[in-house]
This record gives C-alpha cells, sequence and structure tokens, in this order.
C-alpha cells in the first residue's frame, strides 16, 4: 500500500518521466564533476551507473527541468552514500576508551589526536595521548608540546623502539589514574609498507582499541582508495576523519574512502590551528554539495522548489478562504507537509514531543496513511465535491482502500466539518491578503 502512496504522491506535481536521454546527459556532467573532485574512477562509474539505472522513469517534478531532476537525484544518493550524520565516538565501559589514529604520514593524525583530546576533555573526560611515532623525527616533541599548550598529559618513552609496548603502558598508566580516554597516535609513512602495517596491528592487539579511526586527507586522489582497503583489512577501522577540509579540495576522497569501508565519516578537520572550531561533526548534505561542486545547479533546484511551494500555499490560501477547499487540495497540502520528512522526524524535532515521536502507535503516520488510503480510492470527481460520497459509492471507496464504510463516512464527515470551519475562518480573515507560507 505504502508503494502505491508514493507513486500517487509524487505524480500529484509532475510533468512526466525521466528517459534515458535525460538521464545520459546529465549524467555526463555529473560524472565529470565527480572525476574532478578526485573521487576514484571505479567509484564514479559504480555510482553513475546504480544512480542512471534507478533515475531512468523518475517523475520529474513540476517545478525542475529534467536536467535539475537528475542532479536532485545524484545530490541526495551522494547524501545516502556518505552516510549517517554525527555518529558518536563509542566508549568502553569500564574505561578506559582507547582510540587509536591510523593514516599515511602528514594526513594530520598527531594535530588531530590534540583536537579529539580537546573535543573529549569539553565533555568531561580525563584524556591520555600516547606518543607512539618513534620514527618521525621530532614526532614525540611535537606531541608532547601540543600537550603543554592545552595543558593534557602526554605519555611517552624516548627511549623505547616498541610502540606496541608503549601503547601497553599508556593504557595502564590510564588504568592506574583513572583516565577516561587513551588517544593512541601512530606512525605513519609516505606509502604503506608491511612493517607499518604489522605494527598497528600489534598494537591493535595489545590495547583493542574501541575505536580505530582512519585519517585521511582530503587532497589525497585516486589512490585513496587503496590505501583505506589496506589500513581496513589491517585494522578493522572504525570510522574516518577527513582533514584539511579548509583547503581547496573538493574532498572526493571522502566519497572514494567511505564506499570502500562502508565505514561512517565521524569528524571532519579543517584547520591547522588546535581548536574546537576546527574541528567539526560530519554533515553529509554539506560534503555531498562540495564533492558534486555544482552549488550553482544545487541552489537553483532549491530555489525552483521554494517558489514552487510558496505558489502551491498561495494558491491553497485562496481556496481555503473561499471555503473550496477540497479533497485534492487537502491531499497537497499533506504532500507538502511530507517535503519536511516523515511525520516522525518533525515530531522529534520538536522539543518536549520528542518522546511521543519514538512511540509509532501515538504519532498517527498509520492514521494518517488510512486517510490518504481512502482519498486515493476516491475518482477526482468525488475528491472535489465531497458531498457526492454518499452510499455505494462509500462502499466501492472502502473496498478500494482496504477501509470500512465506517472509516470512510467518518472521514467524509469530518472533512466537511472542516471545510465548514474553513468557510468561517476565510470570512474573518476577509480581504487582509497576506501570503503566508502553508504547511
Ligand atoms: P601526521 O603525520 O599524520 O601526524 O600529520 P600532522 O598532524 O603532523 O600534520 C601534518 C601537517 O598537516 C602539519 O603541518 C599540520 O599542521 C597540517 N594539518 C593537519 N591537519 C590539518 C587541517 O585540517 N588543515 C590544514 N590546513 N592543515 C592541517
Ligand atoms: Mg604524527
Amino acid at each position: 500500500l505504502s508503494d502505491r502512496l508514493q507513486t500517487v504522491f509524487q505524480k500529484l506535481g509532475s510533468k512526466g518521466k525521466l528517459t534515458e536521454d535525460d538521464v545520459r546527459e546529465a549524467m555526463k556532467q555529473v560524472r565529470l564533476a565527480l572525476l574532478e573532485a578526485d573521487v576514484n574512477f571505479k567509484v564514479v562509474k559504480d555510482f553513475v551507473a546504480k544512480v542512471t539505472e534507478q533515475a531512468i522513469g523518475e517523475e520529474v517534478t513540476k517545478s525542475l527541468t529534467p536536467h535539475q531532476q537528475v542532479v536532485k537525484i545524484v545530490h541526495q544518493e551522494l547524501i545516502n552514500l556518505l552516510g549517517t550524520d554525527n555518529v558518536p565516538l563509542q566508549e568502553s565501559r569500564p574505561g578506559p576508551t582507547v582510540i587509536m589514529l591510523v593514516g599515511l604520514q602528514g594526513t594530520g593524525k598527531t594535530t588531530l589526536s590534540a583536537k579529539l583530546a580537546l573535543h573529549l576533555r569539553k565533555k568531561g573526560r580525563r584524556v591520555l595521548l600516547a606518543a607512539c611515532d618513534i620514527y618521525r623525527p621530532a614526532a614525540i616533541t611535537q606531541l608532547e608540546s601540543l600537550g603543554k599548550q592545552l595543558g593534557i598529559t602526554v605519555y611517552s618513552e624516548p627511549n623505547s623502539k616498541h610502540p606496541p609496548e608503549i601503547a601497553t603502558r599508556a593504557v595502564e598508566l590510564a588504568k592506574k589514574e583513572l583516565y577516561n580516554v587513551v588517544i593512541v597516535d601512530t606512525a605513519g609513512r609516505l606509502q604503506i609498507d608491511e612493517p607499518l602495517m604489522k605494527e598497528l596491528e600489534d598494537i591493535d592487539a595489545c590495547v583493542q582499541p574501541i575505536e580505530r579511526l582512519l585519517v585521511v586527507d582530503a587532497m589525497t586522489g585516486q589512490e585513496a582508495v587503496r590505501v583505506a582497503e589496506t589500513f581496513n583489512q589491517r585494522v578493522k577501522v572504525t570510522g574516518l576523519v577527513m582533514t584539511k577540509m579548509d583547503g581547496d579540495a573538493r574532498g572526493g576522497a571522502a566519497l572514494s574512502v567511505r564506499s570502500v569501508t562502508g565505514v561512517p565519516i565521524k569528524f571532519i578537520s579543517s584547520g591547522e590551528k588546535i581548536d574546537l572550531n576546527t574541528l567539526e561533526a560530519f554533515h553529509p548534505d554539506r560534503l555531498a554539495s562540495r564533492i558534486l561542486g555544482m552549488g550553482d545547479v544545487l541552489s537553483l533546484i532549491e530555489k525552483a522548489e521554494e517558489m514552487y511551494d510558496a505558489e502551491q500555499a498561495k494558491r491553497m490560501e485562496k481556496r481555503l478562504r473561499k471555503g473550496k477547499f477540497d479533497f485534492e487540495d487537502f491531499l497537497s497540502a499533506m504532500h507538502q507537509m511530507r517535503k519536511l520528512g516523515p511525520l516522525q522526524q518533525i515530531i522529534g524535532m520538536i522539543p518536549g514531543l520528542s518522546q511521543l515521536a519514538r512511540d509509532e502507535e501515538l504519532v498517527s503516520e498509520k492514521q494518517l496513511k488510512l486517510i490518504e488510503a481512502i482519498i486515493f480510492s476516491m475518482t477526482i470527481e468525488e475528491r472535489r465535491n465531497p458531498e457526492l460520497i454518499k452510499g455505494s459509492r462509500r462502499e466501492r471507496i472502502a473496498k478500494g482502500s482496504g477501509t470500512s464504510v465506517q472509516e470512510v463516512s467518518q472521514l467524509v464527515k469530518q472533512f466537511q466539518q472542516m471545510q465548514r470551519m474553513m468557510k468561517q475562518m476565510g470570512k474573518q480573515m476577509g480581504g487582509k491578503g497576506r501570503g503566508g507560507r502553508g504547511g
């Protein structure tokens, strides 16, 4: 039933379906845009193929051109692929929570470990930094000076040659002195090599970090995929952090890495400066727009849709005032409301009501669906003239919508009451003529 509803809904403001030509033409540009953003070519190929197949035959919304419609679908798919908003770091109970950072040299692990320490301290955690990069000259002093600057303790062993042991003793210290979190800053190489991978595996086995974050430089090009695959094979990565997002790079690596590992992007780092302003939670919509790089097309789409919504709302308001509001308008109003997201979600955003949103029975999404089903089973004529709905028509509608005659009668009755009320209100509002946005 809900599939049927969906298609009927889509048809409401439609001007035909996307043809294969529409989609292929628009996809050429999408493909180029993604390659320019340095998304891995294989990932681009798969993505374009999948979305092409999916887009052909989709309805074109009245407010958009076919090209815009394709871009809109692509944008939404990118958002889906990039994944969930704001996935928090996992914590171990009892502690300490161990977080290991891995990645190539220069991607920003050490910088990130300091930023993460700040982030976690702000959440009330006692954080210990463990300096496990013993190869890069001055790596330990780099972390120690960051620690001093921020007032965060750094555990290091200047003479040790065994990072897994350093990490182990850091965790022991954390247990003894009741630190909540240990962030293990590891060494990187310019390229993946076996000794590095073995060492990370050893650290992983010794301290069993609950989070193994792969740090990825946003400027990484095509090779991002292979790097991510290798790290993920050796230490099962639990999250991604994209760094250097303050640069010009469109950040296609994020899409590549996300799509081959399937693990969530947890943070975006955007600056050399160590403060909380340069460490952001991840928002897939922003990154999707950046990777697609079609800012102007995307804002055109948004404007066109807003204008369309405003027009619809105005028209509806006029009909409301004249007391001409019928079942068709009602459907259309529901459709507009739906654009805000599922009812459940909308209610979830209202403070105080979020508890309610969790209880599916209380929020009557079901009830709404029932109403929709009934309206969909009416003929156009009946929707426009609800007073026609009597006797055998009620029976037919009930059968068609899988409801009972009583339910149909009740809806019609309620609707007619609502119409009368609206007529009254319309008279009271009189000719003030203020065009607000309806929902
Ligand atoms: P590591 O080798 O992975 O530990 O990388 P580092 O943390 O030492 O960072 C390497 C370089 O990148 C340093 O010069 C950092 O200041 C710089 N860096 C790190 N993160 C960012 C970032 O988000 N934006 C910019 N612009 N530079 C960064
Ligand atoms: Mg480092």
